[in-house]
């Protein structure tokens, strides 16, 4: 939620600046600010901030913008800028892989658990689903109806309510039935509560515990970004802010309300976003 509402003060500002007749130095301070701003709000960290803003102001060349050089490079270049450069973690067939999805309530988390997991069913995958969000009410079967729809094994409970116990077992179990893609969907809150941080990091260690392969090490230990609702109103705004706050590489993006409507993230067609 946060993320989206961010993705769209950036995605304006951007706008703003593409829409600029002359971009000079006061529309790129202001388009600079805004994105500050932006950022801040979201509790990304100040230095991250000013590093963002100070990295911007070097790739921009205010004196090749007054010769009238194309704006759209502008963005091309604040995207590239936004890049991490980290290779993204990718699950290997027949080995097994857990992947914890973590998100603030409502941001898309159980809907794109399934997207994600019928992403690598198509390409082969023997993936499954377990709901380890025992906070919202409703996350259960939303999951579970989403799993059956998709024809992906789901484990979960109704009673009991540690997420670590649920997560534990649900793993377990699907890794004796040589699923090699284990997704988790954990709780969600409305703010970045540490109770919530606390949480995640006793669902990783748990299910990252009983097994010591190199390639659930890796799945553990190696973040990724999806960013939902590229088809709202924030767009692109979404993927940049995602990658300024995390400096992880952003994988997928989801642009409908349902399980195909899910896509690679790509940087090219992601650009062109942006710029419509
Ligand atoms: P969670 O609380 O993080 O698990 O969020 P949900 O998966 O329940 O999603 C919240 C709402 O956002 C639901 O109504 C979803 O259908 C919707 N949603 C999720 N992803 C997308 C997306 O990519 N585009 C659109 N338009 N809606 C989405």
């Amino acid at each position: 939620m946060v993320l989206a509402q961010l993705g769209g003060s950036i995605a304006r500002a951007l706008a703003r600046m593409k829409d600029a007749t002359v971009v000079d130095e006061k529309v790129l301070a202001d388009c600079l600010n805004e994105i500050s701003r932006a950022l801040l709000q979201a509790d990304v960290r100040f230095e991250t901030v000013r590093d963002v803003k100070a990295n911007i102001k070097t790739i921009v060349n205010l004196d090749a913008l007054a010769a009238g050089t194309d704006k759209r490079r502008i963005v091309q270049k604040l995207c590239r800028m936004l890049d991490p450069g980290k290779p993204a973690f990718t699950p290997s067939k027949g080995k097994p892989s857990v992947v914890m999805f973590v998100g603030l309530q409502g941001s898309g988390k159980t809907t794109t658990c399934t997207k994600y997991a019928d992403y690598y069913r198509r390409k082969g995958f023997n993936p499954a689903l377990v709901c380890a969000d025992t906070f919202r009410a409703g996350a259960f079967d939303q999951l579970k109806q989403n799993a059956s729809k998709a024809k992906i094994p789901f484990y979960g409970s109704y009673i009991e309510s540690d997420p670590v116990k649920i997560a534990v077992e649900g793993v377990d179990r699907f890794r004796k039935e040589k699923c090699d893609l284990i997704i988790v969907d954990t709780s969600g809150r409305h703010k970045q509560e540490a109770a919530l941080f606390e949480e995640m990091r006793q669902v990783s260690e748990a299910t990252a515990a009983f097994d010591q392969a190199q390639a659930f090490k890796q799945s553990a230990s190696v973040g990724a970004v999806i960013v939902t609702e590229m088809d709202g109103h924030a767009k692109g705004g979404g993927a940049l802010s995602a990658v300024a706050a995390t400096r992880r590489p952003v994988i997928f993006i989801g642009t409908g309300e349902h399980i195909p409507d899910f896509e690679v993230f790509d940087v090219k067609p992601f650009v062109s976003r942006v710029l419509c």
